[in-house]
C-alpha cells in the first residue's frame, strides 16, 4: 500500500487501535489518524507532573474471551485485580453502590426505608403506566421513592434531560438485571446467577492506568508501510455515490493538511459527525437524522492535593443536588503507582455538560476554582490542600438515548450501508453507550471483515450482561 491508496483508520481510541492490531496480524498496512497527541481516545492516561490521570477511571471488565486474552497478552502481570469500593454520596451520607439492602436501610433510617418499600410494593401491584422511559423502567423495578433518591438526580446530572425523556435502553444497558428484588435476594444469600456486572466486586486495572495498554497495542500493531498520524483529523469523506475514494486530513500546522486517496475507511469518529462529512453530502433526510443524534459532553477537573488520605473509594457518585459535580475519582485507590508521592492524593472531579455551555466555556482556572468550592461544599476535602490541577474536556462522551433515537441511528446506517468500503465502529461510531471492551471487539471484527478472517455484523455486537456506569 502507498499513501496513494491507503486503508485509513480514523480514531486511535480502543476501536481504532484494535482494528489496527487486527490488520497488522494479517500484515495489512494502514494509516491511523487521530486528532489527539496520544493514543487511547477516552481511555488514555495523562501524565501531569508525574501524576497519572484517566479521563474518568477506566475499569477493565469483559465477557469477551478475545478481549480478555488481548488485555492479558499485552499487560501480563502488570494487570492489578482491584477490589472495588464505590459509594453514593447523598445528603451527607455515603451509601454502598451497588446498593446493598442492609446498608440502604440503615442509612435511610426505618421510616424512609418503610416508605421506600411501600412505594416499591405499590408499583408491583399497580404497575407504572409506561416502562419505555428510563423513569418508567426504574420505577417499575425499584419504586418511585428509591428512584427519587438514587436515580433521578444523578441521571439528570449526567444527561440534563428529564428521566421521562430518556429511553429505557440506557437503564437496560446500565443496570440490566438489577432490581430491588434481586438486591434483596442477593443480600439473603440466594443465587442470583452471575447477575449484572454492576455487582462485580473486582476489576482489572493496569498498574499505570489503561493508557499503557493502548500504547502497547499501538506498538504491537506496527507493520511495514503503516503510519500513525497523531494531531491530525479527518474532516471530509469524498465518494462517487458507491465508494469512498479519499479523505481530507487537517493538522495543527498547515503543512499537515492533505488529501489521502483511500481504498477503505474504518471510522470510530462519532456517527453523526462522520455522516455529515460525506461529500457530496448525504441526502437531507440522513443529515436531519444525523443532527438529531447528540452526545452529552464531559469534563474533568484533575487536581493534586497535599494530603495522604481523602477517602478510601476508587470513585464516589455525587447524587446531592446542591452541587453540579457528578462523581469524584481518587486515582491512588485504583493503583498506588498513579501518584509519585504516597503522601499526596490526585482526584478527578467530574462534570457532565454540553459542549458550548457555561461550564464547558469556563476558563480552566475558574473551573478549578469552581470545582474546589464544590468539593468543599460536600465536606469531602478542603481546598487548603490544593497544589495544582488541569482540566480535560471531551465533547462526544455519552451518546444520548433520547426517546426514538434508534430511528435516527437506523436512518444514518441505511445511508452508510451504501458504501461497501466504509465501516463505522466503536462507541461514538455505532452510537452505542458501551464500554471499551465493546469498542475493542467491534474494532477487531471490523479488521476481520476486511481481511476475510470473519464475517461480523458490528451493529449486532452485544457483550451481554453489562456493568455500565457513567
Ligand atoms: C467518563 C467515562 C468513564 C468511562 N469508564 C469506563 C470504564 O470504567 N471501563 C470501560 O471499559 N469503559 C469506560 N468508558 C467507556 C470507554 O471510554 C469507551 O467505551 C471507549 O473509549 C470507546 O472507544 P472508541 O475507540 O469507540 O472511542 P473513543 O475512545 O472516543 O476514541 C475515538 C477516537 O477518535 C478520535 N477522533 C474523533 N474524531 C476524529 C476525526 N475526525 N479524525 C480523527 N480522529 C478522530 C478521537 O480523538 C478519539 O481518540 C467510560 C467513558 C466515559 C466517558
Amino acid at each position: 500500500m502507498t499513501e496513494e491508496n491507503a486503508v485509513v483508520i480514523a480514531g486511535a481510541g480502543p476501536a481504532g487501535l484494535a482494528c489496527a492490531y487486527g490488520l497488522s496480524k494479517e500484515k495489512r498496512p494502514y494509516i491511523l489518524i487521530d486528532e489527539n497527541p496520544q493514543p487511547g481516545g477516552l481511555c488514555r492516561t495523562i501524565d501531569f507532573q508525574g501524576y497519572l490521570f484517566d479521563i474518568g477511571g477506566h475499569r477493565f471488565l469483559t465477557s469477551s474471551p478475545e478481549v480478555q486474552a488481548l488485555w492479558e497478552d499485552m499487560m501480563g502481570d502488570e494487570l492489578l485485580r482491584v477490589k472495588r469500593l464505590s459509594r453514593i454520596y447523598y445528603r451527607g451520607k455515603y451509601f454502598d453502590y451497588p446498593l446493598s439492602f442492609v446498608d440502604t436501610v440503615l442509612k435511610l433510617g426505618p421510616l424512609d426505608s418503610l416508605l421506600c418499600f411501600l412505594s416499591y410494593a405499590r408499583y408491583k401491584f399497580f404497575p407504572y403506566h409506561e416502562k419505555d422511559s428510563f423513569e418508567g423502567w426504574i420505577i417499575h423495578n425499584f419504586g418511585k421513592r428509591l428512584y427519587n433518591i438514587f436515580f433521578k438526580t444523578y441521571t439528570e446530572k449526567v444527561w440534563a434531560v428529564p428521566c421521562k425523556d430518556l429511553s429505557s435502553d440506557w437503564a437496560v444497558q446500565r443496570i440490566m438485571g438489577l432490581s430491588l428484588q434481586v438486591a434483596i435476594k442477593k443480600m439473603l444469600g440466594f443465587d442470583v446467577g452471575q447477575g449484572p456486572k454492576t455487582f462485580a466486586e473486582r476489576f482489572l486495572y493496569p498498574k499505570t492506568g489503561p493508557g499503557e495498554f493502548y500504547k502497547r497495542l499501538l506498538d504491537s500493531a506496527r507493520v511495514e508501510g503503516s503510519g500513525y498520524w497523531p494531531n491530525r483529523k479527518v474532516i471530509r469523506i469524498r465518494h462517487d455515490g458507491n465508494r469512498i475514494f479519499s479523505v481530507d486530513v487537517k493538522g495543527k500546522r498547515e503543512a499537515d493538511a492533505c488529501l489521502l486517496k483511500t481504498s477503505r475507511l474504518f471510522s470510530s469518529m462519532p456517527l453523526p459527525e462522520a455522516a455529515l462529512m460525506f461529500d457530496p453530502p448525504a441526502p437531507p433526510e440522513t443529515q436531519e437524522a444525523a443532527k438529531k443524534l447528540v452526545f452529552r459532553s464531559y469534563l474533568v477537573v484533575n487536581i493534586i492535593m497535599d494530603k495522604e488520605h481523602i477517602f478510601p473509594d476508587q470513585w464516589i457518585y455525587i447524587h446531592s443536588p446542591e452541587v453540579r459535580m457528578g462523581r469524584i475519582q481518587n486515582y491512588k485507590n485504583w493503583s498506588p503507582a498513579m501518584v509519585p508521592d504516597p503522601g499526596k492524593t490526585s482526584l478527578g472531579l467530574e462534570y457532565f455538560c454540553n459542549a458550548g455551555d457555561e461550564l464547558w466555556n469556563m476558563d480552566d482556572l475558574d473551573l478549578i476554582d469552581f470545582a474546589l468550592k464544590e468539593l468543599e461544599r460536600t465536606g469531602i476535602a478542603s481546598r487548603k490542600h490544593y497544589i495544582n490541577g488541569f482540566v480535560v474536556r471531551y465533547k462526544n462522551a455519552y451518546p444520548l438515548y433520547s426517546m426514538g433515537y434508534m430511528d435516527n441511528v437506523m436512518a444514518v446506517k441505511k445511508y452508510l450501508d451504501r458504501f461497501p468500503n466504509f465501516q463505522t465502529m466503536g462507541r461514538g461510531g455505532l452510537f452505542r453507550y458501551d464500554n471499551s471492551d465493546h469498542s475493542i471487539l467491534t474494532g477487531m471484527y471490523a479488521a476481520d471483515n476486511y481481511t476475510g478472517r470473519g464475517r461480523h455484523d458490528l451493529w449486532a455486537v452485544d457483550l451481554g450482561k453489562r456493568y455500565l456506569e457513567s
